[in-house]
């Protein structure tokens, strides 16, 4: 890339130097891009794949334009999940304390009385809209101050509803402020939500990020729906494989797959919104640790989950569009580590998921599942009109 370390970058010695205890040496390329024009004070629109590195890319110049005398809190970053906030927060946290200033995550599902407390101490405050909402209506945060505002996966804010909420917020924030937004498209809706909340943005587009993903093997499989089940137990009791992410559409799904697992002695947990806070951190924990090496998860419980080591992904449902396909896959083969990517398709299912992904790219796989020939009736994925097409995750390895 253009810049060789940090400090290049503008970054400053002691965050330099924090990262690099992590190993994090060189920046990626969204950092590379986005750093130089935060440090300068501009408004920044970017547009980067899962896992090209966007937290830092906001976080680092974050830390470095404020100061400890600041106001508390005067950076401000909305995220659309209570996993992704409290990840960004434990990411972030090093470089935060290495130049005296305090970070706090508010999310839904835990207690409010100490997130108030905390978040009412914090310079930089990382919440879902929801919960922040509920704080700024009990008085307990006040976003006068914020000069520096992110909003996070802003697609899949608005994809979840929070475009009202996350408006209110924004208006808010103090006005002479400087506004980021990532999301994995910078069209349609975001692109109009981008627009109103920024000025004279600049925008950088990054269409993948080879110095992240290895390779990725996509398998399609073929199956009765009565022999999802068993398909699914054949594939998790392979020989080589470590940290395994199962999707499935619903949360109720997600319960039975892990008692029908548990049938035919397969250890799973689940993962999903109807879970306490407390029963998410502990699912999580175990399948990091690899006590529990299966983790069946919702697409939205899974956002945020960042976890080295996943080698297989397996869409036991299939995704709903395009997107979700590219997001589920790519929670494999971080790091430049390498991943499979299983997806069990009922005969039903077949001309659906072929004309939702026709796009990818997986031509060859596809027709090596049996899933080839219907191109010519394949519908488009639900959402995804031909105007509207992502180019996130256009060719399989960058998925
Ligand atoms: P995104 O938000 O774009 O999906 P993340 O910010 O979560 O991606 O980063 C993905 C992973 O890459 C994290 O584990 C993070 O610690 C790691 N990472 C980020 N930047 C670097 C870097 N410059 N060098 C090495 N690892 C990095
Ligand atoms: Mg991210």
């Amino acid at each position: 890339m253009k810049h060789a370390t940090f400090a290049d970058l503008g970054v400053s010695e002691v965050v330099a130097s924090e990262l690099a205890q992590r190993g994090i040496a060189k920046p990626f390329a969204v950092q590379s891009m986005v750093i130089p024009d935060v440090l300068a004070g501009h408004d920044v629109l970017a547009q980067s794949p899962t896992g090209s590195g966007k937290t830092l890319a906001f976080g680092v110049p974050m830390v470095e334009r404020i100061k400890d005398s600041d106001a508390r809190p005067s950076a401000l970053v909305l995220a659309p999940t209570r996993e992704l906030a409290s990840q960004i927060v434990d990411d972030l946290r090093p470089i935060a304390h290495a130049r005296a200033l305090s970070i706090a995550a508010v999310y839904g599902g835990a207690g409010i009385v100490k997130q108030a407390r905390l978040a009412g101490r914090a310079h930089i405050l990382v919440a879902t809209p929801g919960r922040l909402m509920d704080l700024i209506e009990r008085r307990d945060v006040s976003l006068k101050q914020i000069r520096l505002l992110v909003l996070d996966e802003a697609d899949r804010m608005l994809d979840m509803g929070f475009r009202p909420v996350v408006d209110k917020i924004v208006k808010m924030c103090a006005r002479e402020r400087q506004t980021l937004l990532f999301s994995a498209t910078l069209q349609g809706e975001v692109g109009k939500v981008a627009k109103a909340y920024t000025s004279d943005a600049r925008r950088h587009e990054h269409a993948h990020s080879e110095e992240r993903k290895g390779d990725v093997e996509h398998r399609f499989v073929t199956v009765a729906h009565e022999g999802k089940v068993g398909r699914l137990v054949a594939e998790l009791n392979e020989a080589e494989r470590g940290l395994t992410l199962v999707f499935v559409r619903t949360k109720r799904g997600a319960d039975r797959l892990v008692k029908r697992l548990a049938s035919s002695r397969v250890q799973a947990v689940a993962m999903h919104g109807d879970k306490s806070q407390g029963q998410r951190e502990r699912a999580l924990a175990n399948f990091e640790s690899g006590v529990v090496d299966t983790l069946v998860a919702t697409d939205v419980a899974a956002r945020g989950i960042d976890v080295a080591g996943i080698t297989h992904v397996i869409n036991y449902d299939i995704p709903a569009t395009r997107d979700d396909y590219v997001h589920r896959i790519g929670r494999t083969a971080r790091a430049g580590a390498s991943g499979v990517g299983v997806t069990l398709v009922t005969h039903e299912q077949k001309r659906e998921l072929a004309g939702m992904i026709g796009g990818l790219g997986l031509q060859r796989e596809l027709a090596l599942g049996g899933l080839a020939g219907d191109r010519t009736n394949g519908r488009k994925g639900a959402g995804q009109r031909p105007g509207a097409s992502r180019r996130r995750g256009r060719a399989p390895a960058r998925a």
